[in-house]
């Protein structure tokens, strides 16, 4: 990697970057790492370059990309954080002290992990852009892993595939999770990801790109009359999400039909509709696995349209139409909008960043907090509505009274019960995916049901409930009495 090669595909993707900043920070990191050189015996600048070169690639700022370049000079060298901060500002200085902060952990084992995933959230929180660098950094550490001894190979490859890649995934940013996962696949299990390379790169190679012409040739008939701007790719699953898919549902290679998708990419929304619809006439879809998540996007917010037909030769085959903005938006996530670019961060924090920063308030204790956000955060969430089609996200398994917190603390506190979907239905009923829920209010209740923390999920409302039971001594003598 060379600066020239850095310069130009920062400049590529954003032409407003000031390049002697970039140039400033190459000539600082390469001076405190001095004759420094990485186990692979390259010199150290090499692993700057490379950091920063992987953050270019998903769009970061200017800031991000300079403090990826200095990111291991605090930890490495005997150059300070003040220093830093006088040659390159507050912004810069804060990004690589939070990196450093990052790298500091103390612990082994289980402790580690909890730690950890303590740190990478508060992360967060605290600037969304310290986490994109510590994923562009442990990117390039995982390629060059061949240097290490196996056991560190192993410890860091399973870290990763534990802490940073539902991270990742979780910020929409798939680009860095496939990356990550499949070179941790490789170390992890070897043998099996020979054998699933092997078939998917040699072996059905050529069938695949048979069949995929068959598809797109027959669509392209019928796109050219109706006139729409498209293009047409297929996107192949990688190799660890195969394996896992084989292993979930106890299935051999060659009976995981949706190794590859086809997708589609337009201009705009209209259009997406139109080329389904196009699909639709041409191949018959399979119903349940039609998924408008342009409607009722993915809580990471991930958006497009996936339907699958039988396609030529009786193959169920998989389609994902989307916009270029949408395209963009899941390879990049967050950072496909650097809206906080210029210092303002005021970009629209997803609901679980959010969440997060209640749980924290309350657990100093790092186990509780990693409980919590694992319970909270890394299950699935669903999406219901309210009659006014407010979309509202919560954790799976949620409540109508998760729900009626989730809209205001008046709401839940005075609910005396639930419609949903148009029906009277208990306030511990699991909700769905896709319900209309309605909170049917009784306006002299004084306060919430105690009992309802049996079975409320979310950490909003149990606080609510818990909150009121505490200021009502009431409340604790009826639960007294109850045992
Ligand atoms: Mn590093």
């Amino acid at each position: 990697m060379t600066i020239e090669r850095l310069i130009k595909k920062a400049t590529d993707v954003n032409p407003d970057i000031d390049v002697s900043e970039i140039i400033k920070a190459y000539n600082f990191a390469k001076k405190a790492h001095g004759d420094q050189s990485r186990k692979s015996g390259e010199p150290y600048i090499e692993h700057c370059l490379h950091t920063a070169f992987n953050l270019a690639q998903i769009r970061a700022d200017q800031s991000t990309i300079v403090a990826g370049i200095l990111h291991d000079v605090p930890e490495d060298t005997s150059c300070t954080i003040e220093e830093i901060e006088q040659t390159f500002g507050s912004e810069v200085a804060k990004l690589v002290a939070g990196i450093t902060k990052l790298g500091k952990i103390k612990y082994r084992g289980i402790e580690r992990y909890r730690e950890n995933l303590r740190k990478m959230f508060l992360a967060v929180v605290d600037d969304v852009r310290i986490i994109y660098i510590k994923f562009c950094d442990r990117l390039h550490n995982l390629k060059t892993l061949d240097a290490l001894p196996e056991n560190k190979q192993h410890r860091i490859a399973k870290e990763t595939l534990e802490i940073y890649a539902p991270i990742a995934g979780l910020m929409g940013i798939w680009r860095l999770k496939w990356q990550m996962e499949d070179i941790c696949f490789k170390y992890l299990y070897p043998n099996e990801y020979k054998k699933i390379e092997y078939k998917y790169e040699i072996e059905k190679k050529a069938e695949r790109n048979q069949f995929f012409n068959k598809v797109k040739n027959r669509l392209e008939e019928e796109l050219k009359e109706a006139k729409i701007d498209y293009e047409i790719t297929a996107r192949f699953k990688h190799l660890y999400s195969i394996w896992q898919k084989m292993q979930r549902k106890d299935r051999k290679f060659d009976e995981i039909y949706d190794v590859f998708a086809l997708r589609v990419v337009v201009n705009n929304i209209e259009d997406c509709y139109k080329i389904l619809g196009v699909i639709h006439s041409i191949w018959k879809p399979i119903s349940r696995r039609f998924k408008d998540y342009i409607a009722v996007p993915k809580p990471n917010g991930y958006r497009s349209l996936h339907t699958t037909i039988i396609g030529p030769d009786g193959k169920a085959t998989e389609f994902q139409i989307k916009t270029h903005e949408m395209h963009d938006e899941s390879l990049y996530g967050l950072a496909s909008h650097w809206s906080y670019k210029s210092g303002n961060k005021d970009y629209d924090k997803p609901g679980w960043i959010k969440e997060i920063l209640e749980i924290q308030k309350e657990n100093q204790n790092t186990e509780k907090f990693v409980q919590e956000i694992k319970t909270n955060i890394f299950q699935d969430r669903i999406f219901v509505f309210s009659p006014k089609e407010d979309v509202i996200e919560l954790p799976e398994k949620s409540t109508p009274v998760d729900f009626a917190y989730a809209i205001h603390t008046d709401i839940g506190n005075k609910a005396s019960g639930a419609l949903i979907n148009e029906k009277i239905s208990p306030l511990s009923q699991e909700l769905k995916n896709g319900d209309i829920v309605e909170i049917i209010i009784e306006k002299n209740r004084k306060g919430p049901n105690a009992e309802w923390l049996d079975f409320v999920k979310t950490k909003h409302a149990k606080e609510r409930i818990k909150q009121y039971s505490q200021t009502n001594p009431l409340y604790k003598i009826k639960k007294m009495f109850k045992k």
